[in-house]
């Protein structure tokens, strides 16, 4: 019998070290180009508007293929040299096999397997699907009783516990990522001493509640989660309200969460979009166009997904959460 967490994260590390995950779904930087482009655009008008610290660690939270950044980095160079001369990297990647195609396409940045080694000082941190991937813990309650969801044979057991939280108004599962609130409250306790933004990409609902939200995709379609672990990614829905409110219980400040395809087009993914496809032959020109669309139309991806940043105390609105 072993905790979901612990099998999550077992599964998972066997999963990120032995396949690659691109082949079984897409995500948006290997979607458009523009993502990674404008979210770096993001970075560096953050980075002005918190005063331009320098140096910065410009951090990737599970950079994949490395596209994200490598799109951003190039961009930067181009409109933002100042941030870009002021940037350092660093990657926190758990997966040596995913570390070693982001080192071809990132050469001169610092690996970590977690937050808490990158170094003290001003950050700037981007996530794209990274908090989807960190392993949950799933509690029932039934008749006005807690029991957490453990995993034996491939199959859930339940044993009796005490409330994991103080909400009980309701029956069914109540998911709780641990990872994810110690990654709130470090940043939160990072923002108290040093400038500095993060911004998270990720499908989740905008308020907590109760709801199993496991899923498991092994070869581009749905799979059985406990079934032959290591062959499936497994992930479950972000729960940004709880971890804003442990960001700012620690002494963040939070922005969002604004639904992606809005954020996207305030950051203007469309404009880019266009300008890019100018001058490219047709089918071209209408793939970018088509790439855009996916990311922000509410039926695709654009309302799914949000964005939500955490902040220093007195973080003035950032790019896309202005009216937020
Ligand atoms: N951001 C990328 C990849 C998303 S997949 C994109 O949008 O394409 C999730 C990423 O997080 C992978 O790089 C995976 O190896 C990494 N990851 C998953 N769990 C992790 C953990 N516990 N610690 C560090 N990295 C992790």
């Amino acid at each position: 019998m072993e905790r979901l967490d612990r099998f999550m994260a077992r599964a998972n590390a066997a999963y990120y070290a032995t396949h690659d995950p691109f082949k079984d779904f897409t995500t948006a930087p290997e979607i458009s180009q523009v993502f990674g482009e404008i979210l770096g655009a993001w970075a560096a008008v953050t980075w002005d508007l918190i005063g331009r610290p320098d140096p910065v660690l410009l951090v990737e939270a599970g950079p994949g293929r490395g596209t994200l950044m490598a799109d951003a980095l190039r961009a930067v160079a181009l409109v933002a040299p100042a941030f870009h001369a002021a940037a350092q990297l660093h990657l926190i990647e758990s997966s040596p096999r995913l570390r070693s195609i982001q080192a071809e396409r990132l050469p001169g940045a610092t690996w970590h397997d977690r937050f808490a080694t990158v170094p003290d000082g001003s950050l700037l941190l981007l996530a794209n699907e990274f908090l989807d991937a960190l392993p949950i813990r799933q509690f029932v309650q039934r008749n006005s009783r807690w029991f957490e969801r453990f995993v034996a044979n491939g199959q859930f057991v339940e044993a009796a516990t005490v409330p994991p939280c103080s909400d009980h108004d309701g029956e069914g599962i109540r998911e709780i990522n641990e990872p994810a609130l110690d990654l709130a409250r470090s940043l939160g306790q990072r923002f108290t001493h040093y400038a500095g933004a993060a911004l998270f990409l990720d499908y989740g609902p905008e308020h907590s509640g109760f709801g199993d939200t496991l899923q498991a995709i092994r070869e581009a379609s749905p799979a059985d989660p406990l079934a032959t672990p290591g062959s499936a990614d497994i992930t479950a829905h972000v729960d940004f309200a709880s971890f804003a409110a442990v960001a700012r219980h620690a002494g963040a400040t939070t922005q969002g969460p604004v639904p992606q395809g809005k954020f996207l087009a305030r950051l203007g993914l469309f404009q880019r979009t266009d300008r890019l496809a100018r001058g490219q032959p047709g089918e071209r020109a209408v793939a970018l166009i088509d790439a855009a669309q996916r990311l922000a139309e509410p039926n695709r991806m654009g309302r799914l997904f949000k964005a939500l940043a955490v902040c220093h105390p007195g973080c003035p609105p950032l790019p896309g959460f202005e009216s937020a």
